[in-house]
Formats: structure tokens, C-alpha cells, sequence
């Protein structure tokens, strides 16, 4: 009843619906799906099952997934906050970084990407609720932010990624969803060469983010099922 290509198989049907609903095609929303704490065996499941991009937290425990899983050529998200002391392991293995905050660990990520790699695609994470205890720049720092990105040659800005704090009232996400969607729109660099992407949008709130035009969903418990609390660091 509850397996992974089950889940999978329902979240597809649920985005499909809500892209529909919103007047678009079920292919313009990527979906990621986000496999932290569960194993390795788990993420074969959901790549049998057509998954081709995953998204994990902390470096230390995605290392061991990617490694054990190079001959499926997937794509990996990194969905974390950044040490410094990481951003070597970062820079080569993964191929996605959504959460930059911080020019110095940008121009890190930069410096350290292997030449023969393209170059790190990233998003800009942006506080859009103004919580004091969340990582992500204030939407007034956006542009000046985005344009010194613009200037590191082996990292490629492709958007935005929020994690808006969850409301209880569907109308008031909707709010927030749409303030990042107008972001985005407004705030799109002139350099900028690849500027399509908006992550927003997790197992809870996937169809209203998708409604308000969310390209890029990042979805953990509706695929994999409850995580278990992290039992360390
Ligand atoms: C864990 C996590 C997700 C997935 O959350 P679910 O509610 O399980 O879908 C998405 N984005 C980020 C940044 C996460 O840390």
C-alpha cells in the first residue's frame, strides 16, 4: 500500500492535478526528492521509478548515497546549511546547491569546482518570512546579492528557494508563494543567462506553491514516508 513507487505514483497524480488546476504543464515543475535519513536502497526504489533528481541536507551522510549510486547518473541538491569546511565536498559532488546565503561560501563553491564539471547551478535562499532563526537573505538584499553572484565564472545562478514557514491558513501560503513568485519575476539580474528556477513548495504545501508557480518542488515525506528524528549532530 505504502511503498516508494506508490508514493511516487501519488505525488505525480497530485502534481499533475494542481499543474492542470493552475493552467500548466505538469512538465514545467521538477520535482526533487529529498532523501535525507532514508538509505541507499530507498533511493534505487524511487530512481526505478523515474526519479532522476534527489536532494539531501548534510554533507557527511549524502557522501556515502552519492558514491553508491554514480552508475544511476543522478542529479543531487544540496538543501543544507553550509560549513565552510565543506564546500570542497560540496563543489564536486554535487550538482545543485539551493541554498546560498553567503557571498564568501558562493565565491568557495566557485574557486573549488572541478574544471571538468559544469559549472554548480545554485539558487539564492531568501528569508521571505523575515524569521530572525532561518538561514536566507531579505528580499531588499536580492539584487545586489545576485549581481556579485553573477560575477563567479563556475557557478551559474539559476533562482530562488524559500522554506516559508508554515501557516495554518491555506490562503495566507498562498500569500507568501506569491511573494516569491513576484521576487523572482522582478528581481531577474540583467546578466543572468539562466534564470528559471523557483523552489519552493514541500509534502505539505507542494500544490498550493505549484499553483502560485513554483518550477522546482522539493518533497521528502510524501515519497519516503516519516523520517526518523537525526540522531546526531
Ligand atoms: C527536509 C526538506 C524538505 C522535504 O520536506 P518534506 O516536508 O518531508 O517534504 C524540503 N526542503 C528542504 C530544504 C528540506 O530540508
Amino acid at each position: 500500500m505504502h511503498s516508494i513507487d506508490n508514493r511516487i505514483a501519488d505525488v505525480r497524480q497530485q502534481v499533475a492535478r494542481a499543474a492542470q488546476k493552475a493552467g500548466r504543464q505538469g512538465e514545467s515543475v521538477r520535482m526533487i526528492a529529498v532523501s535525507k535519513t532514508h538509505g541507499i536502497d530507498a533511493i534505487r526504489v524511487a530512481a526505478r521509478s523515474g526519479i532522476s533528481d534527489f536532494g539531501e541536507n548534510y554533507v557527511d551522510e549524502a557522501l556515502p548515497k552519492i558514491m553508491g549510486t554514480q552508475a544511476l547518473h543522478l542529479r543531487w541538491h544540496f538543501l543544507g546549511a553550509i560549513q565552510s569546511n565543506k564546500t570542497r565536498d560540496i563543489a564536486r559532488n554535487f550538482h545543485w546547491v539551493q541554498t546560498i546565503d553567503r557571498r564568501k561560501v558562493a565565491e568557495r563553491l566557485s574557486a573549488q569546482r572541478p574544471d571538468d564539471s559544469e559549472p554548480l547551478n545554485v539558487l539564492i535562499q531568501i528569508n521571505i518570512d523575515a524569521e530572525p532563526q532561518k538561514a536566507g537573505i531579505a528580499p531588499e538584499a536580492l539584487a545586489e546579492f545576485a549581481a556579485r553572484l553573477l560575477e563567479l565564472p563556475r557557478i551559474r545562478v539559476r533562482g530562488l528557494m524559500a522554506i516559508p514557514r508554515p501557516e495554518v491558513e491555506p490562503d495566507m501560503q498562498r500569500l507568501t508563494f506569491r511573494r516569491m513568485r513576484t521576487l523572482f519575476e522582478t528581481a531577474r539580474p540583467a546578466q543572468a543567462e539562466c534564470w528559471d528556477t523557483l523552489s519552493m513548495g514541500m509534502t505539505h504545501d507542494f500544490d498550493v506553491a505549484i499553483a502560485e508557480g513554483a518550477t522546482m518542488i522539493r518533497i521528502g515525506t510524501a515519497i519516503f514516508g516519516p523520517r526518523e528524528p537525526r540522531q546526531h549532530g
